[in-house]
């Protein structure tokens, strides 16, 4: 009932948005940096951004997440923030002794216009880079973008920062994995290997947010695309950026940078999506052995066996453009109907890649849109099932639409970071998520002569 108010005549609004489906930039920048093997994650801006930033990735991860901050004061937001980020860069690598530091900018310092790449040359100027560290930065203001153009935006700052030219390319495949799981990153590491090729993914957060249980604290753990492995990315024989906002713009500096080829996939979300990440690798020396094979067979066989549970259900998609388009791709494909999705990052190809993926025009599209419109949508024309994050609930229990968690953040759920949604197996766990969601509904509200006990 806590939506009770939202009503179901739509009136366009310009100014004014409603329970965002969108976290800021600086979010996406910080997560992108824990993928880089002993990195700090550094705010510059206020310690209110960046505790926040902190927190919502503590949340979702269930792990601490370090970073420091500029901690800009009344003085600093009036003078500039150029004598904390010097300060802070000596204190960092001096106590915390980090082997990078990847600076992000925030709303505040991006409107007072610090100069940060001039800041950080002066740091090392004034020898507060030691030898053999670095510092990298990203620009994220957060009245434009989300976390997701946040975690384009560090990516670029790692190829700017790390990746060579050379005419010697290795056999090496670079994959930029966009904002997923540890337990995505892991799963298409796992594909490449499977399939003998060499690759460097990065950043690579596996090991790094989803770290066991020790005893031990560790403020860099063992995870994270190392030094050696991002100086190696200009090498490489080529890039697969999986989603073209989130790891496109990186794969395309690196490829207009050092000449390294990029292909920009879709996630490999679902059974096409995944064969295409397959069929790319092949064409880079892989060659698909039995247990992949098996694996897309499980797959398909789930998909056959419970198609009458699937076909013709209804679903509204929240989220991020680049798990949005193969996840709508993969629900056509088992025989649901996508009738509403939006973002809250700005894409202006979503709508038209939206209705390519579902196969017709007939679907509610809006990037730079919000979940007050989705339930408005959802109110006018009812669903069966609804996908998107932690927020999402209000109005899944507000209509009693079941909800399957996905994307950023989860905060009231587990598992994320351990089991994939990529790949055939991430595939094979949504399809279980899909249809316990779906029994789970209809055997509670069954009545006494249709409450099955099989199937
Ligand atoms: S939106 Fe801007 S001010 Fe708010 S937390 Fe993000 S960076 Fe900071």
């Amino acid at each position: 009932m806590l939506l009770r108010h939202t009503p179901k005549t739509i009136v366009e609004r310009e100014a004014l948005t409603i329970q965002p489906a969108k976290t800021c930039q600086p979010i996406g920048a910080m997560y992108a940096a824990l993928g880089i093997h002993r990195c700090l994650p550094h705010s510059h801006g206020s310690q209110g951004c960046c505790a926040y930033h902190r927190s919502a990735l503590t949340r979702h991860y269930k792990e601490p997440v370090m970073a420091a901050t500029s901690s800009f004061t009344e003085g600093s937001s009036v003078f500039g923030g150029q004598a904390n980020l010097m300060e802070a860069i000596g204190n960092i690598f001096s106590i915390y002794n980090p082997d990078v530091i990847a600076v992000h900018t925030t709303c505040l310092s991006e409107t007072i216009g610090d100069d940060v790449p001039q800041i950080i040359a002066k740091a090392r100027d004034e020898g507060k880079i030691p030898k053999g560290k670095y510092v990298i930065h990203a620009s994220t203001p957060s009245y434009v973008g989300s976390h997701v153009t946040g975690f384009a935006n560090m990516v670029k700052g790692m190829v700017q920062e790390f990746a060579a030219p050379t005419n010697e390319k290795s056999r090496c495949v670079n994959i930029i994995p966009g904002f997923v799981e540890p337990s995505d990153m892991t799963e298409l590491k796992r594909i490449a290997s499977l399939m003998g090729v060499s690759a460097t993914l990065f950043p690579d957060t596996s090991e790094v947010l989803d770290t066991p249980q020790t005893g031990r604290y560790e403020m860099y753990p063992r995870g994270g695309a190392t030094i050696g492995a991002l100086k190696s990315i200009g090498a490489s024989q080529a890039t697969l950026a999986l989603g073209p906002i989130a790891s496109g713009p990186g794969a395309k500096l690196l490829d207009t940078k050092c000449k390294v080829h990029c292909d920009i996939l879709k996630l490999p979300i679902g059974l096409k999506a995944t064969d295409a990440y397959v069929d790319k690798l092949r064409t880079y020396g892989g060659s698909v052995p039995d247990e992949l094979e098996l694996e897309r067979g499980q797959l398909l066989d789930v998909i056959t066996d419970m198609q009458q549970y699937f076909h013709g259900k209804k679903a509204a998609l929240v989220g991020d453009p680049d798990q949005l388009i193969p996840l709508a791709e993969f629900l056509t494909d088992i025989g649901m109907e996508v009738r509403h999705a939006i973002t809250g990052t700005q894409g202006k190809k979503f709508n038209s890649r939206m209705k390519e993926a579902v196969g017709k025009d007939d679907v509610n599209t809006r990037d730079l849109s919000d979940m007050f419109y989705l339930h408005q949508l959802i109110l006018n024309e009812p669903v069966d099932l609804i996908f998107g994050n932690t927020y999402a609930k209000y109005m899944s229990r507000d209509m009693g639409i079941p909800l399957i968690r996905m994307g950023f953040p989860i905060y009231d759920r587990v598992g994320h970071q351990y089991f994939p949604t990529l790949g055939y197996k991430g595939a094979l766990r949504l399809l279980e998520k899909i249809v316990t969601a779906l029994l789970d509904k209809s055997d509670a509200s069954a009545p006494e002569e249709k409450f099955e006990l099989t199937l």
